[in-house]
């Protein structure tokens, strides 16, 4: 039998090239269906699930009775739908980590400009628009870039003082301002300070403590945000990001999708009334309440909702032998038959599963 390639036949399509892209918060709320902002996940009237909740119906569905609110089919054909939360406060994506804390030495701290003068840029600007740059040739002219803005410590556009930028513990950024060493320095930071002059004298504590936050200046996720959309369209890509696919403020998170409700299933329990639901639901409704507490100032998370086990997360669910892909679909075995692992075949429909002559032939039985 000669082997064919399997082809759909009604499409006829050629692709050109893949881009890859910033998930940003417009294409979430996008690719969703719901705004999902009610912390209860059933009435307590009917226990039925609660509308704007992270079990809206129209997220899908987990159990056979029933059609989905969103495209009308039942349980098997429904494909399950997203939904998103907006966030009240701003996070850092940790592992978009690093990339901000590079742009963050790239740029001025008060103006958002990157650090290079107008020399700089037009020397840069040629190459670093060209599309065709290899990886490795954008690699060393990141790395050149970053180099010659770090050494600036007077902003060339605004005149602020920038000095060094760095990690500090777990997703925490310090900007040390001004250096300890320099007296030119120190001048500016006093005169920063003379606004809190009068509460100074009073408390002589507040001074250490002022100075000490002045001299490491935390960096919180709502400021780097403001400070990432303040920087000039023209400045991005001196930073080696294309303003196309990404801009520097799409890489904190200030909204999160949602998963259809099929990949996170609520299990009816049989030892208790009502349901056992998936760690990764309980977890959305945490997140809409806390931002329900932060939308209304209240200050510090109550006890009994912080966060406790760390439970199985979506990657965790998918990799390693234990995983969605090599633990329930590659290699499934039973008595008294051949076991293979299953891989994809360009020969075959997605549907169908090849076997070999021999296999397929010969039937035992005990
Ligand atoms: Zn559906
Ligand atoms: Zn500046």
């Amino acid at each position: 039998m000669v082997k064919e390639q399997f082809r759909e036949t009604h499409l006829a399509k050629k692709i050109s090239h893949i881009t890859f892209a910033i998930n940003s918060h417009h294409d979430i709320a996008r690719q969703a269906h719901v705004n999902v902002v009610c912390h209860p996940l059933y009435s307590e009237q009917d226990h039925t699930p609660v509308p704007y909740s992270a079990l809206d119906p129209r997220l899908g569905l987990c159990t056979k009775q029933g059609e989905c609110k969103t495209c009308n089919l039942p349980y098997l054909d429904c494909i399950g739908h997203f939904g998103y939360i907006n966030l009240e406060f701003p996070v850092f994506h940790y592992g978009y980590f690093k990339s901000i804390v590079n742009i963050l030495q790239s740029i001025c701290k008060k103006c958002s400009r990157v650090l290079l003068d107008e020399q700089a840029k037009a020397q840069y600007v040629k190459r670093v628009s060209n599309p065709n740059l290899g990886y490795l040739e954008r690699k060393a002219l990141r790395s050149q870039i970053l180099k010659k803005v770090k050494k600036k410590s007077v902003c060339p556009y605004c005149g602020d003082l920038n000095g060094v930028v760095k990690k500090a513990g777990l997703l925490k950024i310090v900007h040390q301002k001004f250096q300890k060493s320099k007296k030119s320095d120190l001048q500016v930071m006093a005169n920063e300070l003379v606004e809190y002059e009068t509460a100074m004298q009073s408390n002589k504590e507040l001074e250490g403590t002022l100075k000490t936050s002045h001299l490491a200046y935390i960096l919180n996720p709502l400021e780097v945000l403001n400070l990432f959309e303040r920087i000039p369209v023209n400045d991005v890509p001196f930073l080696m990001m294309n303003p196309n696919t990404g801009m520097p403020k799409d890489l904190l998170i200030t909204r999160i999708p949602v998963p259809p409700i099929c990949i996170r299933p609520s299990v009816k329990s049989d030892f208790k009334s009502g349901t056992n639901e998936d760690n990764l639901t309980m977890r959305l409704s945490q997140i809409v309440l806390l931002n329900d507490q932060i939308r209304h100032q209240v200050t510090g998370i109550p006890l009994d909702k912080q966060p406790t086990n760390p439970g199985r997360g979506l990657v965790q669910r998918l990799k390693g032998k234990q995983g969605r892909f090599r633990g329930n679909l590659s290699g499934k075995r039973a008595n008294f038959t051949a076991r293979t692992v299953i891989s994809p075949d360009p020969n075959l429909r997605i549907e169908q599963v090849g076997i070999p002559i021999h296999v397929a032939k010969t039937l035992t039985y005990p």
